[in-house]
């Protein structure tokens, strides 16, 4: 299916490093164990990470319950599926969606994909173009926007991302619409006034529309690898991160980082990028995800 193909490369980067250590491997000895840290490491699971799953596997050895490289690996998955923090994206309609992430993230993309992806499940939707900054992003908003039937409200470049998401807040109103997704600026060279600006957009939302339901959103882009983690503690330290979107784990063989990312930042993936498509944003499922890649 679509996910497995979309995790193919990161499915190739585990499974054959993994299966090439259990092959040649009769019993499951203290070298064995340290092997598969290396390949954990070298996949994008992160340091910490790792070795707090190798300290799980540390005691089913001990205790025999893992006694065949076959459960090794059982146990593994199992371990890694327990990582992932398991509260679900639940909308209350109305609801705001602010979307925060770095430029080239696949942000505008994903913004494009969500609202495909909700009109379809029969919500109104509008999308901001809240990032004022970068010359295309409100022209690319708006053929994602005629690509699936959704208004774009849309302000002059350069002018305040602040007064396009009142104006969106308003016409979502009086519009009735279940759902804003609010596009922002992503220039992390002035990180200071990037995070006040987002602050100021949360502010926005709360003091226009205290009812609605308002959840951000954080892109990151799994082929940064641990790079994505930097990035992400930054905005989390600004805003309070709902939810992330893992862009282009199709184009990637470390989507491992998501395992990294479940733990370090303990907020829930909840739509996967796999491709270009407008179809090709999933709904994040950490079992079926590791049942793709191991
Ligand atoms: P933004 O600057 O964060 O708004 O990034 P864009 O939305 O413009 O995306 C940057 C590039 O990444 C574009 O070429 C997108 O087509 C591409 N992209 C976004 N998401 C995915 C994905 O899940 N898979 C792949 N392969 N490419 C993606």
């Amino acid at each position: 299916d679509k996910l497995k193909q979309g995790l193919s490369k990161t499915r190739n980067n585990f499974t054959e490093k993994i299966d090439n250590l259990l092959k040649f491997t009769r019993k499951v000895d203290e070298e064995t164990l340290e092997e598969l840290e290396e390949v954990l490491i070298s996949a994008d699971v992160g340091v910490n990470v790792t070795q707090k799953l190798m300290e799980s596997l540390r005691e089913h050895v001990k205790s025999s319950r893992i006694r065949s490289t076959e459960d090794l690996k059982a146990a593994l998955k199992e371990e890694i599926k327990g990582l992932f923090p398991q509260q679900k994206m639940s909308l209350q309609p109305p609801c705001i969606l602010l979307v925060v992430g770095v430029n080239g993230v696949g942000k505008t993309t994903s913004i494009g994909k969500l609202a495909h992806n909700f009109k379809n499940r029969g919500y109104k939707v509008i999308m901001a173009a809240g990032d004022t900054f970068r010359a295309a992003a409100a022209e690319q908003l708006d053929v994602w926007g005629q690509r699936s039937g959704v208004d774009v409200i849309r302000h002059q470049e350069g002018s305040d991302p602040a007064s396009v998401l009142f104006d969106a807040i308003q016409a979502g109103k009086s519009r009735r619409a279940d759902i804003i997704i609010c596009d922002t600026a992503g220039r992390l060279h002035t990180k200071k006034n990037l995070m006040e600006e987002l602050r100021k957009l949360y502010r926005v939302c709360q003091k226009e529309y205290p009812d609605a339901q308002l959840l951000s959103l954080m892109v990151l882009d799994a082929t940064t690898g641990q790079n994505a983690l930097a990035q992400a503690r930054i905005f989390k330290e600004a805003v309070d991160i709902s939810g992330i979107v893992l862009t282009k784990l199709d184009g990637t063989a470390r989507g491992g980082i998501a395992i990294a990312i479940a733990q370090e930042l303990n907020i829930p993936v909840w739509f996967i990028g796999v491709g270009e498509g407008i179809d090709d944003l999933q709904d994040f499922n950490p079992d079926e995800f590791v049942d793709a890649i191991l």
